[in-house]
């Protein structure tokens, strides 16, 4: 029989990991032991920008460190491009994706142009300019060697599922409101492949059955459960832990001197020292 619960830590390798990684990885191993399931590592390094290969093997030596091991082979999002699209190509062949030509520019004028536009979870809505191009202007901006971003048709998928809800550990069914990101981008002119696309692939893909992560990222949850519903891709529960607080109540940030756990480790700290600060941190 399989194991009942699997999660995972998936962060992205923008820097050292920092308290508030901690908190995650340890909220999610401590889920996984507490059921006696699985706790897997991911790499979240899709983004050339913002990633840097080097810190891959310092989270890893870091949480090594904490004693927060996982379990399996670690997954590396950038070695499986071709993984997310398929995906695409999957959701393109069903009508729900479109090719978006739009600059942040040409967003922002549209925008203001038409008096505002109600914010998402993500930022304001795309106005859907490129969604009402027809099929010989998107060919031949495409042929013109245009960039383009793709986006999801939400109103297309929303209709192909239809209303949907997803399970909150300790809330119970919650209904899922996926429309309040608008027609979003999964796959931008720079990057082949969006956070919300991989991260749900990947959970599917790895089994994930708890899918746990800071209460900041809640939305993202019902969007990432329509990705579900349209690739016919298991359902896993969520549970959202609360943000470590920094001294002035507030979310805790660099300004805080958020030391990283390097820097902590380098100043002689024990680990169990550092797990038992970062998990004895207010939280919201
Ligand atoms: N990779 C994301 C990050 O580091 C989090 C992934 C997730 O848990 O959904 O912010």
């Amino acid at each position: 029989m399989p194991n009942s619960v699997t999660t995972r830590f998936a962060p992205s390798p923008t820097g050292y990991l920092h308290v508030g990684h901690i908190q995650a990885a340890a909220f999610a191993r401590d889920a996984a032991r507490a059921a006696g399931g699985r706790f897997l590592l991911r790499i979240e390094d899709i983004d050339p920008v913002r990633c840097r290969p080097q810190y891959t093997p310092a989270i890893e030596e870091d949480l090594r460190w904490l004693g927060l091991e996982w379990d399996g082979p670690v997954r590396v999002q950038s070695a499986h491009l071709e993984e997310y699209r398929a995906v695409l190509e999957e959701l393109a062949g069903r009508g729900l994706l479109y090719p978006c030509f739009c600059t942040r520019a040409e967003i922002a004028r549209e925008i203001a142009a038409s008096g505002g536009a109600p914010h998402g979870p993500d930022g304001p809505l795309y106005p859907g300019t490129c969604r009402r191009l027809s099929p010989t202007e998107r060919e031949a901006r495409i042929a013109a060697g245009d960039a383009y971003a793709l986006r999801l048709d939400m109103g297309a998928a929303c209709a192909c599922t239809g209303p949907l809800t997803r399970h909150e550990r300790g809330k119970g069914r919650l209904a899922c409101h996926p429309e309040a990101f608008g027609d979003v981008v999964l796959a931008r002119k720079d990057i082949p492949a969006s956070y919300h696309l991989c991260v749900t692939h990947d959970d599917a893909l790895q089994s994930v059955t708890l899918v746990t992560r800071a209460v900041d990222l809640e939305p993202a949850a019902d969007l990432h459960r329509l990705l579900q519903a349209l690739m016919n891709w298991p359902e896993p529960d969520y549970a959202h832990h609360p943000l470590l607080l920094g001294p002035d109540g507030k979310r805790l940030a660099k300004r805080d001197g958020a030391a990283t756990i390097r820097q902590m480790r380098e100043a002689g700290e024990t680990p169990e020292a550092v797990l038992a600060r970062v998990l004895a941190r207010p939280v919201s």
